[in-house]
């Protein structure tokens, strides 16, 4: 409900007002959501087809991940890691066995699991490949989305993320994405410590890279005894399929960074999965983080990797995500330009037409009651939480078919 006679606009004003403008919202106020619906102030409900980046795979509040935050936030919340508690280990042990790896590192956010995942591999290779002090590198790709930081920031190609940032962390080759042989040639280096890969490049708009390419270049880092990270914070947890991305060639990455979806937007959590050869390398006091790994994420993890498997997500969303794409592909607009994607992590490129963009058309599919947002001025990304129905995504589809058809 809108408090007073606040109205949308409000709302946006104080946001302005008070808030950095380090965001461009659409116009609209959320307050309340479910499942693959959203909605405002005024009562007007929204299929959610970003899913706050992935995060919300399992949809918005799903009972069983909310009925964990709140159990466990009435016995304990945080301990820091200065004392054991009765369900970081349980956490630990889950989640390990859930992708079959030997240790965890929990973190909170996507670009601190990226970080901890950076130092992991520069540590290793100094202690295990001898790699001389100071000279570790890592191979990095083209317009990458790692997170914020100033050391991911110097590890992009987009001069927005970086300008007026500097000066950068060294310590990175760029290669374009989907190029071998530009990686063969970059592992050549002796001192490469690993290469960080999305399996799908989110964030630079939906990149899907040739098939084989994961798996190549998988093998080729492994000829060299480098790591082969694979950044999985937008593309983990079912979103395009399967259960990780790297699942679709059979990869099992030697470091894995998840974030997002593994806490089903309930709250920030994120980690790296390494086997012991790897994660042994990081001794106490040499990282860490004062919430990560705390019981009220631990419990909302587990419960958010159960509906994963339970509501069989996966499978829905490589079953679902045929049929978005094949509707979209049938629009007759032309400001459809490509289509593109895997499971229901998709973009649609939109060619401008008479000076309207990508964004105008989020706008105009806002009206009719879905929320999309344009990644860069010409790329819509559509990625819906993975528990709504097909009944659920046909209806949305025709809403986001009358967006476009307002341009024709
Ligand atoms: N890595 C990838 C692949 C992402 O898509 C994102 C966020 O979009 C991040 C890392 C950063 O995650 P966070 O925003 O939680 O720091």
């Amino acid at each position: 409900m809108a408090i007073g006679n606040m109205k949308t606009q409000d709302y946006i004003a104080r946001e302005d007002k008070f808030g950095a403008h380090n965001y461009h919202p659409l116009p609209v106020v959320l307050e309340r959501g479910e499942g693959p619906f959203v909605w405002d102030i005024e009562g007007k409900r929204y299929f959610d087809f970003l899913a706050a980046y992935s995060a919300i795979n399992q949809g918005h509040c799903h009972p069983k991940i909310v009925n964990a935050l709140v159990e466990q936030a009435k016995k304990l919340t945080l301990t820091s890691r200065a004392f054991h508690n009765n369900v970081l280990g349980e956490f630990e042990e889950y989640i390990t066995n859930y992708f079959g790896y030997d240790k965890v590192l929990p973190m909170n956010t996507g670009a601190e699991a990226d970080e901890t995942a950076l130092k992991l591999a520069r540590k290793w290779a100094y202690e295990k490949k001898k790699v001389p002090e100071n000279k570790a590198k890592i191979i990095v790709c083209e317009n990458n989305f790692h997170g914020r930081t100033i050391t991911i920031i110097s590890m992009s190609t987009d001069p927005v993320a970086r300008k007026n940032f500097g000066p950068y962390t060294p310590g990175f080759v760029t290669i374009p994405y989907n190029d071998l042989a530009a990686l063969k040639k970059e592992l050549e280096d002796p001192n490469v410590a690993g290469f960080l890969v999305e399996p799908i490049q989110g964030e630079a708009g939906v990149y899907v890279p040739d098939d084989g390419y994961i798996k190549k270049a998988y093998d080729m880092c492994k000829a060299k005894n480098v790591l082969f990270i694979a950044d999985e914070v937008q593309t983990g947890i079912a979103r395009t399929g399967k259960l990780l991305a790297c699942d679709h060639e059979g990869v099992r990455p030697d470091v894995l960074i998840l974030g997002k979806a593994i806490s089903g937007g309930v709250y920030p959590v994120s980690a790296v999965l390494a086997d012991d050869s790897i994660m042994m390398v990081i001794n106490p006091g040499e990282h860490g983080s004062t919430f990560g790994g705390n019981p009220v994420g631990a419990k909302v993890a587990m419960a958010a990797l159960e509906v994963i498997k339970e509501e069989k997500l996966a499978e829905k969303a490589e079953y679902l995500g045929n049929i978005f794409r094949n509707e979209m592909k049938s629009i007759q607009s032309d400001m459809i330009g490509l289509v593109r994607g895997k499971g229901l992590l998709n973009a649609v490129v939109v060619n401008p037409k008479d000076g309207k963009e990508a964004w105008d058309v989020t706008v105009e599919m806002a009206k009719f009651g879905v929320l999309a947002k344009p990644t860069h001025q010409h790329i819509i990304r559509f990625a819906p939480p993975l528990v709504i129905t097909e009944e659920q995504l046909r209806e949305g589809i025709e809403l986001i078919k009358k967006g476009f058809k307002k341009f024709q």
